[in-house]
Parts: structure tokens; C-alpha cells; sequence
């Protein structure tokens, strides 16, 4: 198979924004400390971008879920394979994730961490599908809203490959 793979984002374009994404939230949290919580796999590039452009004291901790629609939209359920290290009770969360596709996993993923007691609970993702969306779920920062594409890179992957590339791209074959 000989796969070719478009630009759709150029990394210095992707490294910018989050470099304005991570001063708008060392602005809003000034004099705070902040708990990233990456969703793994695919967070893990756009969150260690984010982390080091900060200005503020952050602190990082790592989840992984899998979510189980059942054909309606309210009834899907999300099984944490990986869960935090400790308590977030009392703490400034940021959930970092790479893409917010139907929103149906960070939509439960958010209702979960909210009943653990967090001082505030906000959600940064680098790409947003809006066009997708099959629940009410409105990331707070978003990098890149893009059209309902299957893209790779930035932590993206298709069958576990691409992930490390330094820019988005869409599969063509
Ligand atoms: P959601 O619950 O929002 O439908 O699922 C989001 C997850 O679906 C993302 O974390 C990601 O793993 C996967 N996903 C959604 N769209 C894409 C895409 O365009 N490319 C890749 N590689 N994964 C995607």
C-alpha cells in the first residue's frame, strides 16, 4: 500500500497556536498552580508542547478511557483503563485531549472528574470536528476547528502509526 498523506496544518502553525493557547491559560490561572490531565495515547504531544510554554507552575497526570456507545447518545459509558495518580479534589484541572470528535467521551470523562471534587474543571483540546458532535460538549480552548476529516499527527494515529508526525495530515490512499 503506498499511503500519501495531505497537510492539512503545518507544524509551525500548530506550535504557534499552542503557543497562544498556553498564554491565554497561564493568564487565566496566574498565581494558581494546574493540574494537565492528558487522555492518552493522543494527547501526548499536544499536552508536552502546551506543559512547556506555560508560564505557571503546572503539574501533569494521565488517564485513559474507553468509551461503549449502545446506539443512543445518553447511554454511553466510558471504562477508565488508566486512572489519575491521586485526588483532584481541590485542584485547578485542565483536561488536554488531541480531538473532540461526537464528544461523547470527554462528555463523560468531564461529568466523572466534576464528582471528585476539582476547584475548577476545564477542557483543552488542539482539534475540534464540530460538524460530529452527537452530545453538547463545548471544549474551553481549542487549537484548530477542522472539517470531518480522519486526520494523523500530533499524537493522532491510524492503526497506531503516524502519531509522531509534526503536523496534521489526512490519509489519502
Ligand atoms: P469522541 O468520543 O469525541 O467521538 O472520540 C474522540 C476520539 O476519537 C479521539 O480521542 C480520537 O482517539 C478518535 N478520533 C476522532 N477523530 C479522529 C481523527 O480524525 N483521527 C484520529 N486518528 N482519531 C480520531
Amino acid at each position: 500500500m503506498n499511503t500519501k498523506i495531505d497537510v492539512l496544518i503545518p507544524e509551525e502553525d500548530i506550535r504557534k497556536r499552542i503557543s497562544e493557547m498556553a498564554a491565554e491559560l497561564s493568564e487565566k490561572y496566574k498565581g494558581e498552580e494546574v493540574l494537565l490531565v492528558g487522555i492518552l495515547t493522543g494527547s501526548v504531544f499536544f499536552l508536552a508542547e502546551l506543559a512547556q510554554k506555560m508560564t505557571i507552575p503546572v503539574e501533569i497526570d494521565f488517564m485513559a478511557a474507553s468509551s461503549y456507545g449502545s446506539g443512543t447518545e445518553s447511554s454511553g459509558r466510558v471504562l477508565i483503563t488508566k486512572d489519575l495518580a491521586r485526588s483532584i479534589e481541590g485542584d485547578h484541572v485542565i483536561i488536554v485531549e488531541d480531538i473532540v470528535d461526537t464528544g461523547q467521551t470527554l462528555h463523560l470523562l468531564t461529568e466523572m472528574l466534576i464528582e471528585r471534587n476539582p476547584a475548577s474543571l476545564e477542557l483543552a483540546v488542539l482539534l475540534n470536528k464540530p460538524s460530529r458532535r452527537k452530545v453538547c460538549l463545548d471544549a474551553d480552548y481549542v487549537g484548530f476547528d477542522i472539517p470531518d476529516a480522519f486526520v494523523v499527527g500530533w499524537g493522532l494515529d491510524y492503526d497506531q502509526k503516524y502519531r509522531d508526525l509534526p503536523y496534521i495530515g489526512v490519509i489519502k490512499e
